[in-house]
This record gives structure tokens, C-alpha cells and sequence, in this order.
């Protein structure tokens, strides 16, 4: 939908800067197919202006002209530190195309770039486009990466790295720090505006309830709270989970120092520079629970337009208050399909919480246990179950696989129907950091091809696929550690 809000105030209409010499890197049809555009037998856009338009360079692609780019301004709290204004500092709205909008982030210097230099580098562009294609895949709510498109300009990070455009495309990219930038600048008007454009657009139920912004909020909350969730069902860490990077509809946004668990480590921190742990693993519900209690704040305003500032108080503290139960429900319910339950029983989550625990003292790695998980039989022995191998302390496992194997007796399903079920809850392929690294030292080289195979492979992450079994595969144990910062 388009982003409407137009002002000094709100946005800058920004033009992309041109990006030298451009060529393909990485493309995803299905995203092209989403948004309307024509391919080729081998999967690339029928225009060839569509290269340059990715790149920033033209601002037209058949009878589609975007007219005004704009950079928009947000606000946000990074790191539980209020920042301030923010903004779209390299990334540009070129406009809506078949409903969704067209982005290219690292198309230059915006109003908003601050010291930064408006460009993306490769490395961290190719990390973009297949998690937020994998992501997809997994059934988890995402902004979608259309392409990216490099070029032989150097930038100058860490080391000299060279810049790359990703082309994402989402419903929306309003994120809860658009509200606190409004709420900041006690700029009622545009709050509202920016209320009523997501209520209109994405959230029309609300409209219909006594409150609509309050629904909007508590809606809004929902969605970031079962997000949350499958995150962690899949071993997901954002890295960055500052306001300013949560999406108003409860996508996954702006990926950067994201990583998926390998082993099981429930305190796992995937960013080097978050030296203090705040977006660990098994912080991300608090912080998303903070985050939102933000964006309650940010929209205190609205609901004080038709009540007393005690009773929009209340009223929204009572709202962020569904926020842990609606998390916990989601989350209860994928790891009991994880775990191949189909009935309830108030036990599962004390076993849910025992594996856990069990599987992190032994470092185990998280995917592959949950789909080696699927191949159990309801009446094995439980000192005969060979994924007990994986763990160092065997007898606690072997007791957990005791209690596990009780429970599945009283569970209706065959073990083949368990099986089928939780390999479609259980993803085989991840996007490990390991083998988005392999791609990016390959896609350095100018080979492209490990990028193209991991977004081909990543599409179908529930799906045995024999001859990448290599890529199942925990890293060697020698792997080094990747590190990953915030510099991208
Ligand atoms: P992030 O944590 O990557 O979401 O970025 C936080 C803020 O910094 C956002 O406003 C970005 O637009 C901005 N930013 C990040 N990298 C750059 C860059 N290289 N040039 C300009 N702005 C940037
Ligand atoms: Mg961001
Ligand atoms: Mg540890």
C-alpha cells in the first residue's frame, strides 16, 4: 500500500544515488512474480532496464515510473537508549508496485544518513536476501528481498568491501519507531494519520471496535508477539531488535547481524557488538514485550483523544498485558507441533522446558535434533534411541526420552503421521551462518553460484532434499566462529 504521508516532517523525496556498472547478484523470481514482473526462461526480468532500476540508476521500467523516491524519518530507541531521530539513512522508497512496496537499500546518502554513507556492502546484502527469502520459506512473516545488484565501488568498512543494492519489497515498512518519531515531536496530526493509514490499509477490523486505535495497538502487539515466537521455534536471532527495526505489521525487518542457532545455547548472542547480551536468544520475547510497551507509549496521544490520560494509561497497560499470554500460547503451540503433540496436556510444557535445558547443557545442535526428533517410534526403548548419542549427560536424556516416549502413547497419532507433521514444523535447512559465508566468500570472487543454490535450496526448508545433505549439517567443529557486527 502506498505510503501516503507526505511533509517536510515525514519523509524527503530522495533520489537514488546512481551505482556504477551494476550487475546481477542474486534474484528471486518468486519475488518477481509477486510483484508482477515478466522473466526470462532463465528466471531474470524480460526488461533489461530492470538491472538499472535496482540499482538505482533509472527510475523507470516499462510503463512504471516511480515518481517520488522518499527517505522517511523514524525515530527509535537502540539498545534501551532513546536515539532520537533516526530515518531511512540508505534505504529509498521508490514506490508501490502490485500492492507491495519497492525499497533499495544501500542506494545512497538520504537526509537522514547522519555519518553514514547511504551504501550497503555486499556481504551484507546477500545475508539480507536469502534470510529474508528462507524466512519466508519457513512460514515466518517477512519483508521479501527481490534482488541484489552489485558493483565494483569500493566502501569502506572494516576493510575495503564493495556496495550492493538489495531490493526488498514489503505490504508496508512503517516500524514502531514512525509512531515514536511523531509521539517525540508532539506531532498529534501525523500520529494520527500514520494510525489511520495502518488502520485503513492493514488493520481494517479494528476499525470496528469501540477503541480503534487501541485495537490497532493490541493488534499491532499480536503479531510481534507470535513473530517473536516462531523465531525462536526456529533457533532465529534478530541481532538488532531496536524499536526502530519492528515492523507496524509484525514482519521480520531489516536484517543484519542475524544468526541462527547451531548448537543449543538458550543465551546465545549473535552480534559482536551487543556486548552486554540484550538481544540474546532467550531475551527476544522481553524485548519485543519492551519494545511494545514503546509503542504504547508512542500512542498514549491517540487514545487520550477521546480519554483522560489515567484512563489511555490504563487502557494500554491493560492491552501490553496480553502481550506475554499471547506469546506464550503461540510458542507452547509450535513446540508442541515440534515435538509432535497433537493433544494438550499441562505436562508437554514442563518436557518442552526439560529438552531445552537438556539440549543446552550439551550444546546440541538445534535443528537437526528437532528433525531427527520425527524419526522416534512410539515404542522404542528409550536407552535405544540413538539421537541420545548427541547429548553428554545420557542419563538425563534417556530419562527424557522416557517421559517423551509416555507421552506420545497417549497421543492419537501413528508414527508415520507424527513424522509427516513434524517435518513440516521442523525445518531441515536453515540458513546457517556458515553456509551464508561460503556464499558471500564465493559471491566476493564473482560466483554467484552458492548464493542461487542456497535461495533455490532455502525455499524448501521442510523438504528432504538427498543430494544437499551436506548442507543439513551442523558447522565442523573447527568452523570458526563467524562473527558478525552491526558494520554492513
Ligand atoms: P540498522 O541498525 O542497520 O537498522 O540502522 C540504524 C540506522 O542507521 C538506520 O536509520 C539506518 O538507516 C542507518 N544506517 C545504517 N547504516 C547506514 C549507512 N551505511 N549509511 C547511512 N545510514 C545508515
Ligand atoms: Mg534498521
Ligand atoms: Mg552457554
Amino acid at each position: 500500500m502506498p505510503f501516503t504521508l507526505r511533509g517536510d516532517d515525514v519523509c524527503q523525496i530522495t533520489q537514488p544515488t546512481p551505482l556504477p556498472d551494476p550487475y546481477w547478484v542474486a534474484f528471486s523470481p518468486d519475488v518477481a512474480d509477486l510483484i508482477g514482473l515478466k522473466l526470462t526462461p532463465e528466471g531474470l526480468p524480460s526488461d533489461p532496464q530492470c538491472l538499472e532500476l535496482l540499482a538505482g540508476n533509472i527510475l523507470t521500467l516499462d510503463s512504471i515510473a516511480f515518481k517520488d523516491p522518499i527517505a522517511t524519518a523514524y525515530s527509535g530507541h537502540q539498545f534501551g537508549v532513546w536515539a532520537g531521530q533516526l530515518g531511512d539513512g540508505r534505504a529509498i522508497l521508490l514506490g508501490d508496485i502490485h500492492g507491495q512496496e519497492l525499497q533499495l537499500k544501500g542506494a545512497g546518502k538520504t537526509l537522514y544518513s547522519r555519518m553514514g554513507d547511504g551504501r550497503a556492502v555486499l556481504r551484507s546484502s546477500i545475508r539480507e536476501f536469502l534470510c529474508s527469502e528462507s524466512m519466508h520459506a519457513l512460514g515466518i512473516a517477512t519483508s521479501r528481498a527481490l534482488s541484489v545488484v552489485g558493483s565494483k565501488k569500493p566502501v569502506v568498512r572494516e576493510t575495503l568491501e564493495t556496495a550492493a543494492v538489495c531490493a526488498r519489497v514489503a505490504p508496508s515498512f512503517i516500524r514502531i519507531g514512525h509512531f515514536e518519531h511523531f509521539a517525540s515531536t508532539e506531532n498529534i496530526v501525523r500520529l494520527q494519520e500514520l494510525a489511520d493509514l495502518l488502520l485503513d490499509s492493514f488493520y481494517p477490523e479494528c476499525k470496528q471496535s469501540k477503541i480503534p486505535y487501541l485495537s490497532l495497538f493490541t493488534a499491532i502487539a499480536d503479531r510481534n508477539a507470535k513473530l517473536v515466537a516462531q523465531w525462536q521455534s526456529v533457533g532465529f536471532c534478530h541481532g538488532v531488535l531496536n524499536t526502530d527495526n519492528i515492523s507496524a505489521l509484525g514482519l521480520t525487518i531489516d536484517y543484519g547481524p542475524f544468526g541462527f542457532l547451531d548448537q543449543f545455547e538458550i543465551d546465545h548472542i549473535c552480534n559482536h557488538s551487543d556486548h552486554g547480551g540484550r538481544y540474546a536468544y532467550h531475551r527476544q520475547p522481553q524485548i519485543m514485550h519492551w519494545n511494545m510497551a514503546c509503542l504504547a507509549s508512542a500512542m498514549l496521544p491517540l487514545i487520550e483523544l477521546d480519554h483522560s490520560e489515567e484512563e489511555a494509561q490504563t487502557l494500554l497497560r491493560t492491552a501490553l498485558e496480553s502481550f506475554p499470554i499471547t506469546y506464550a500460547q503461540e510458542w507452547q503451540s509450535i513446540f508442541r507441533r515440534k515435538l509432535g503433540l497433537k493433544t494438550e496436556q499441562s505436562e508437554d510444557i514442563a518436557l518442552i522446558e526439560n529438552l531445552l535445558q537438556i539440549m543446552n547443557d550439551s550444546h546440541v545442535d538445534f535443528t537437526s535434533f528437532f528433525r531427527k526428533l520425527s524419526d522416534i517410534k512410539k515404542d522404542a526403548a528409550a536407552g535405544s534411541i540413538q539421537l541420545r548419542d548427541e547429548f553428554i549427560d545420557r542419563e538425563k536424556i534417556d530419562l527424557w526420552f522416557k517421559d517423551y516416549l509416555a507421552r506420545l502413547q497417549s497421543e492419537p497419532t501413528s508414527d508415520q503421521g507424527r513424522k509427516s507433521a513434524m517435518n513440516q514444523i521442523n525445518p531441515k535447512y536453515i540458513l546457517r551462518n556458515h553456509l551464508a559465508q561460503a556464499a558471500i566468500e564465493k559471491a566476493q570472487e564473482g560466483d554467484y553460484s552458492e548464493t542461487t543454490l542456497l535461495l533455490t535450496l532455502l525455499s524448501h526448508p521442510y523438504d528432504e532434499q538427498p543430494e544437499y545433505e551436506a548442507y543439513a549439517q551442523p558447522p565442523s567443529e573447527n568452523a570458526e566462529k563467524i562473527s558478525v557486527s552491526c558494520s554492513s
